[in-house]
């Protein structure tokens, strides 16, 4: 389970978080819904690690934890970016192995065969020697997708993972979501689509505007 409890966030002396706590039990959808500018990319950033809160506290699994800190070599927090962040002069293959060698220190054969599994059951076995600018929006999620399951993350963060894809594409992303929490993942999504975190969440948390509080 993870707990975050009293974030706040001030940006230039402008309060963008107040107070947010929050909880995701083990293997659950947490939504993370508001309007545009309301905080929910600062308030995963933070959960993530790629911002420093002004306060708050961090509880995994009841364990007090930093997610700025690196103590350990398990990637606690896994995050997929709503422009995915593929490295593009490396192939498929690579931008997924990178990580757990660099990270996790696989071997390259062992990262190479964890990375062929995960492509696998992604439905990208065939893409792995491809680079980034030959893949399709929703190729390149699911490549960034498999890059953050690579490091076998306790916890699995998506940034608006609809919006920058064609709506047709809503539905398989929805399934993707509701796969891996068939197998046990705790996952985070951010999104402004109401809908969509409805149809997906088992708890939706709402993120309201600074001037609204
Ligand atoms: P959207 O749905 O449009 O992505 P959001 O709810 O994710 O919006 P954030 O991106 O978290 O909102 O931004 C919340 C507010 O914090 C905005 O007013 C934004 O300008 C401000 N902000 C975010 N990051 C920074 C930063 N690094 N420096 C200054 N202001 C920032």
């Amino acid at each position: 389970m993870l707990e975050a409890a009293n974030i706040n966030k001030s940006f230039n002396g402008v309060q963008v978080l107040n107070d947010i706590s929050l909880e995701i039990d083990s293997g659950k959808i947490l939504c993370i819904v508001g309007p545009s500018g309301a905080g929910k990319t600062t308030l995963l950033r933070i959960i993530t690690g790629l911002e420093k809160p002004d306060s708050g506290s961090f509880k995994i699994d009841g364990q007090s934890f930093n997610p700025q800190a690196n103590e350990t070599d398990e990637a606690m927090i896994g995050v997929v970016f709503q422009d995915f962040r593929l490295f593009p002069h490396l192939s498929v293959l690579e931008n997924i192995t990178l990580a757990p060698q660099m990270v996790l220190h696989q071997s390259k054969k062992a990262a190479q065969e964890n990375a062929n599994n995960i492509l696998d059951q992604l439905g990208l076995a065939d893409k792995a020697d491809i680079y980034p600018f030959q893949l399709s929006g929703g190729q390149k999620q699911r490549v960034a997708i498999a890059r953050a399951l690579a490091l076998k993350p306790k916890i699995l963060c998506y940034d608006e993972p609809t919006s920058a894809l064609d709506p047709g594409l809503r539905g398989s992303v929805a399934q993707m979501i509701e796969r891996f929490k068939a197998q046990g993942m705790t996952q985070i999504v951010v999104t402004h689509d109401i809908d969509f975190a409805k149809e997906i969440a088992d708890k939706i948390l709402e993120v309201k505007p600074n001037q609204e509080l």
